[in-house]
């Protein structure tokens, strides 16, 4: 799934730098995510680095946004220009 931010964020600016898919930006009133671009950090990272940086925990999963591990890193081969490697 992709993440979004819920209308409890503060704008405090710490996410969008973070986002190794530059997947953050400021919307009309807080920061949003675009979900074509968020893999959950996946292919970059262990964990979401917005979650771990939050100071106020809002953002969350966006069940509007059902993928799978394996849908999350094909977005990380398209978004990165990269070849899946093959698993022998
Ligand atoms: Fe960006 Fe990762 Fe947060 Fe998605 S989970 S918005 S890719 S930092
Ligand atoms: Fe909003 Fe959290 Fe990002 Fe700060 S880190 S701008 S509070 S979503």
């Amino acid at each position: 799934m992709a993440l979004r931010i819920t209308d409890e964020c503060i704008n405090c600016d710490v996410c969008e730098p973070q986002c190794p898919n530059e997947a953050i930006s400021m919307g009309e009133e807080f920061y949003v995510i675009d979900p074509h671009a968020c893999t959950e950090c996946v292919g970059h990272h262990g964990e979401p680095q917005c979650v771990v940086i939050c100071p106020v925990d809002c953002i969350e999963l966006d069940p509007q946004w059902k993928e799978g591990q394996d849908a999350l890193m094909a977005k990380y081969h398209r978004l990165t220009g990269t070849e899946p490697v093959e698993q022998s």
